[in-house]
């Protein structure tokens, strides 16, 4: 099967998935700016320096730029989200599900021939999958990732400008923080994407 047919297969199956959205865009049109790993750091996320998928336990933007130019294409998916549930404790489970979709792409895009397929998600891995633990098994040193077949690395660990991107795929991202008004702007986006190479 020729790689377009390849990858439209695999943009047929993000659809099955429940995606709200998806697109197939060539490496080079993903933004990726160094100071986004500043944001992991300062206000300090959570997830910072919590497990294996994010800064400042990954790669970063310098490395991911070189490495997108080794990839055909880039699958990007979304969810439609209302902003409530962005702003309540209910966002991990977005946030999981997010892993869960990139990760589920992952796995069918190297089934169907695409060797190289890297799935990327949002949000930190420890907060949804290894909450009851006290740490991060493969930062610990004692062990593998509890969840290889779900847990993704973080696209902003990548220094990926989601907001830029969102302009460029035609989607419209409302920026939701903790004081948007959820009444105003009912609805965000939460994304994760896959690159697909040989
Ligand atoms: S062991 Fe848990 S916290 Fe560490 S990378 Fe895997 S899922 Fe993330």
């Amino acid at each position: 099967m020729e790689n377009q047919d390849r990858a439209e297969k695999v943009l047929a199956h993000a659809a099955t998935l429940g995606t709200s959205g998806r697109k197939l865009i060539e490496p080079n049109q993903v933004p990726v700016d160094n100071k986004f790993i500043e944001f992991c750091k300062t206000p300090q996320c959570p997830g910072y320096g919590s497990s294996m998928s994010c800064p400042p336990n990954v790669k970063g933007p310098d490395w991911f730029r070189e490495y997108l130019k080794t990839f055909d294409q880039v699958l990007v998916f979304k969810f439609d989200v209302p902003t409530k549930v962005l702003l309540s404790e209910e966002r991990h489970e977005v946030t999981r599900l997010i892993h869960e979709t990139a990760s589920g792409i992952e796995l069918f895009a190297l089934a169907n021939g695409f060797a190289r397929a890297k799935g990327f998600a949002g949000g930190s891995c420890k907060q949804v999958f290894c909450q009851e633990y006290l740490g991060c098994r493969v930062l610990s040193g004692t062990g593998g990732c509890r969840n290889p077949d779900k847990a993704r690395q973080s696209m902003s660990g990548m220094g990926v400008d989601f907001l830029e991107l969102t302009k460029r795929l035609g989607w419209k991202m409302e920026i939701i923080t903790q004081t948007t008004n959820a009444d105003e702007v009912s609805m965000g986006m939460m994304a994760g994407m896959v690159l697909l190479g040989d």
